[in-house]
């Protein structure tokens, strides 16, 4: 399988490219189908498998130049947040959207300036982020795609009662992404509440 088989824009398809991936990864070439279908989609894949790219590529395909947050994506660390941003921000080289990592620990007033230039993906950590909810600084009633990244990390550190409260400000109709390298109970339990009929996809 090749990049060229899935159903995404050249323009992606050119930033795959300059990054030197030559064919997707097994976790790319189960997930990315399903996740351009639209669905919910639970994926069971380690650190290093390339699952940041396996929910980047549908993410920046259908992420557009309009200036607000369209996909949120949760991260347990500070250090994944700028990762994640990273990585998609070259995947959408050659489109117009801008990428933030949202963090504890670094000023909130340069994070508000930032989301204040327009902002499409927002990356960040449930703390934070909530934060920024409360402050009105972050709106997120036009995301169509939420991401939890390393959901079993972010469940160890205690952030579920965050991650409810801020899936509870996201419209319904979004599409749920979660992976994570484990799936305890509680990673099941996340998913049965707040996504709909998710698939699996494990390597
Ligand atoms: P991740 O599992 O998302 O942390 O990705 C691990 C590393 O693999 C990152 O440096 C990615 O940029 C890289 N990577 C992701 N997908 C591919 C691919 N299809 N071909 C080559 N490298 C990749």
């Amino acid at each position: 399988m090749y990049f060229n088989d899935f159903q995404i824009s050249d323009l992606i398809k050119r930033a795959i490219k300059d990054m030197g991936f030559e064919e997707p990864s097994p976790i790319q070439e189960k997930a990315i189908p399903v996740i351009l279908e639209g669905g919910d989609v639970v994926g069971q894949a380690q650190t290093g498998t390339g699952k940041t790219a396996a929910f980047g590529i549908p993410i920046v395909d259908k992420v557009t130049a309009d200036r607000y947050v369209q996909a949120l994506i949760l991260t347990p660390t500070r250090e994944l947040a700028i990762q994640v941003s990273g990585e998609l921000q070259k995947l959408s080289a050659y489109k117009n959207i801008r990428t933030l990592p949202i963090y504890g620990g670094q000023s909130i007033g340069h994070q508000i300036r930032a989301l204040k230039q327009g902002v499409q993906v927002a990356i960040g950590t449930p703390g934070r982020i909530l934060d920024h909810l409360r402050r009105q600084t972050l709106k997120l009633d036009q995301v169509h795609t939420v991401v939890l990244d390393e959901a079993d990390e972010m469940l160890d550190m205690g952030f579920v009662d965050d991650i409810e409260a801020i899936l509870r400000q996201v419209n319904n109709e979004r599409q749920t992404l979660l992976f994570s390298a484990t799936m305890p109970p509680a990673i099941k339990k996340l998913s049965r509440k707040y996504m709909n009929s998710p698939k699996t996809v494990s390597i």
